[in-house]
């Protein structure tokens, strides 16, 4: 997040919130009061105690819960201050505080695709959370961090209520997206919720270290440095939300995938945390937080601290420094080609050849699925397993040192039994070797000898890793080569194939002999008005609206077709094997799709409408080139124009 540029967060939390917002106190006074004390003076604890005493429902609470059963008290409590002292100032703090959040917020909110309690319950478990893990740490201030944990999502809750568009709408139209949530949400909202729930704690001058929380709960390294002072509370909360998500306590239904960012791991003692205990003591608070409100939670998965160990564990599987001098070599194969598929094969059979080996695989790591593929095999069709689960707790032994150290190893599977290599691959004995670049882990090569059963040398791994070392650089090179190629084919701001790209596509087409070409539809896309929509909604909300146009296309078009930013506001695609039916249902499915998103975004927009004009031209022999065909859809893209826009217009042969 851009601290630096506050006034724009600010315009962007004002064009995106309903106008009387500005008049309600979202959170009351009281709360606000309550979040300045301190457990740490008698003055605060009078505070407190009046506090409670003066807001009757708050009194009324407080009083029954001393009261119930869980205290097992002879006589009934009937004076707040009684109460106070009997359930401590921070829990009594902690229930105030709870119960105001709860009862201006969360209670006013309708249930929809946004859902309150759940997100409540969400609240809840990562300020208990933080606090228990504030207390392992010796944070100064527990009761601070429960409350940064508590309104962390703030944002959310906010939009959801306030919004011109709701954080519900929002919701819905994750469907057919893979980006990053803040990312979509701001291309949605024009600002995240992390942000506009800073911009809140701003303007309700909550303490500093609870808006750092609020704005960097997902923030990177690089993005922290304005609240370097709050490092360890951003952690702890980060932490905190993503233990919840992993245990199905997410803040809505269905979030995606939370991430753990490195920095949180690098801050927080993860050793000196006794997660089993400490989750037992969350899961009997939300019980008891449960009873106070009367309130039953959505099913609250059960909590697993196995779980949450293997998922620690599996994350902090990086590697220490290359050692400085590493040896160079003669072999020069891998830096033949800058195309894997040349010089990967050539390296593995040299390496082969070398050593004597019976098999020679290059093996692709792919931690998200936590499994291990064949990329290259040596000899060809020596193995017939593609891929194999690479289970957390089978990493012991000689290839965790093989991973943790990034050295050669050769295992055996009678001294490292649960080697996840053997019962896939067959061998007593094999050598594994972590293939990195710039200490990343980028693949691993595996060797046995599994046919001749002839034992592999002692000297084997030292000799082997100079060759590897410069297969990871030249892997690495291949892969920045394969990006930067790819960079050139793509349009940065939505994603979509340029304007080459396209071009490239109908060459090779049209270099194909025509009798070829059949049942072939290209089509121009032109968004209506972008440049009124432009100055209505500002640039930034035109950038926004050209991703949510791209991203609908993307996701109505087959991975056989093909669609492009043409420029500007011109999207082009290209249908194949398509007739003049399928290519107007396919015109007609991307401008309804556009026209309904369009209408859900409304009120952001100002009202002005979101829509498109398309234009298809279906090949016949007629056309003699690409350029022909796209000229022809142009054309009928202005007739679709100049006939009202929001409207497909189809051209079946040259001169119609
Ligand atoms: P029509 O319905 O006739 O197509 O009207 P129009 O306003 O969409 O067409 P015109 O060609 O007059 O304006 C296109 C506008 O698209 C002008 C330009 O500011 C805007 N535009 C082009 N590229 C971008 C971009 O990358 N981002 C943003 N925000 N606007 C862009
Ligand atoms: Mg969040
Ligand atoms: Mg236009």
């Amino acid at each position: 997040m851009n601290i630096a540029n506050l006034q724009s967060l600010r315009d962007a939390t004002d064009a995106i919130l309903k106008n009387e917002v500005k008049h309600l106190p979202l959170v009351s006074s009281v709360a606000l009061k309550l979040l300045e004390l301190t457990n740490d003076d008698l003055a605060n604890f009078a505070d407190l105690t009046h506090i409670i005493e003066t807001e009757p429902t708050l009194a009324a609470k407080t009083l029954r819960h001393v009261n119930s059963a869980a205290y097992g008290l002879n006589h009934k409590v009937t004076s707040v201050h009684r109460a106070v002292n009997l359930l401590g100032f921070s829990a009594v703090r902690q229930l105030a505080i709870d119960l105001l959040f709860y009862d201006k917020l969360i209670k006013r909110t309708v249930s929809k695709a946004f859902d309150p309690l759940f997100f409540w319950q969400h609240c809840l478990f990562v300020a208990i959370l933080s606090k228990k893990i504030a207390q392992c740490v010796q944070h100064p201030n527990p009761d601070l961090v429960y409350t940064a944990g508590l309104i962390h999502d703030i944002g959310k809750v906010v939009l959801e209520s306030f919004g011109k568009v709701s954080y519900s709408d929002f919701l819905q139209t994750l469907n057919n997206t893979n980006s990053a949530q803040l990312e979509n949400e701001r291309r949605f909202f024009g600002i995240s919720h992390a942000e506009l729930g800073y911009v809140f704690c701003l303007e309700w001058q909550i303490p500093e270290a609870i808006a750092a929380v609020v704005a960097c709960h997902h923030a990177k390294e690089h993005d922290l440095n304005a609240f370097s002072a709050y490092h360890l509370e951003i952690a702890i909360i980060a932490f905190a939300n993503y233990v919840a998500w992993m245990q199905g306590i997410g803040s809505v239904h269905d979030e995606g995938h939370a991430q753990l960012e490195e920095h949180v791991l690098a801050t927080l003692p993860l050793a000196q945390l006794d997660l089993d205990a400490i989750l037992q003591a969350v899961d009997q608070e939300m019980q008891k937080t449960r009873e106070f409100y009367g309130i039953h939670f959505p099913s609250v998965t059960k909590l697993r601290a196995t779980l949450v160990r293997t998922t620690l564990n599996l994350s902090q599987l990086r590697l220490p420094e290359a050692s400085a001098n590493q040896p160079s070599t003669s072999l020069t194969l891998p830096h033949q080609s800058l195309n894997p598929d040349e010089f990967v094969p050539n390296t593995l059979a040299a390496i082969q050849a070398e050593f004597r080996l019976d098999r020679c695989l290059l093996l692709d790591i792919d931690a998200k699925r936590r499994c291990l593929s064949t990329l290259y095999i040596c000899p060809a069709n020596c193995i017939t397993s593609q891929s194999f689960a690479l289970d957390p707790e089978h990493i012991a032994g000689k290839f965790l040192h093989c991973l943790r150290d990034k050295s050669a190893e050769i295992i055996n599977s009678v001294a490292d039994p649960n080697n996840p290599f053997t019962k896939q691959l067959g061998a007593q004995e094999f050598l594994i070797v972590p293939v990195s670049c710039h200490n990343r882990l980028i693949a691993m090569l595996y060797a046995d000898n599994v046919n001749s059963s002839r034992p592999l040398a002692p000297t084997l791994p030292k000799l082997i890793l100079p060759i590897v070392y410069e297969l990871g650089i030249a892997l690495q090179h291949a892969r920045e080569y394969a990006v930067q190629k790819k960079c050139a084919q793509i349009d940065p701001l939505t994603q979509l194939f340029n304007k080459r790209m396209i071009e490239e596509c109908l060459t090779q087409i049209f270099q194909q002999d025509p009798v070829k070409i059949t049942q072939l539809a290209v089509g121009f896309i032109d968004i209506d008005h972008f440049k009124s929509f432009n100055d209505v909604c500002g640039h930034q909300a035109g950038d926004d609206v050209l991703k949510i146009v791209a991203d609908i296309f993307r996701s109505l078009t087959r991975p056989t077709d093909f669609i492009g930013r043409y420029g500007g506001e011109e999207f082009l695609f290209v249908l194949k094997n398509t007739d003049i039916h399928g290519a107007y249902a396919y015109a007609e499915r991307l401008r309804a799709a556009i026209e309904r998103r369009g209408k859900l975004m409304s009120k952001r927009f100002h009202g002005h409408a979101l829509t498109v004009s398309i234009g298809v031209a279906l090949y016949t022999p007629e056309y003699m080139n690409y350029p022909e065909l796209v000229h022809a859809a142009d054309q009928a893209m202005y007739k679709a124009k100049s006939s009202g826009r929001n409207k497909v217009i189809m051209i079946a042969n040259r001169h119609s």
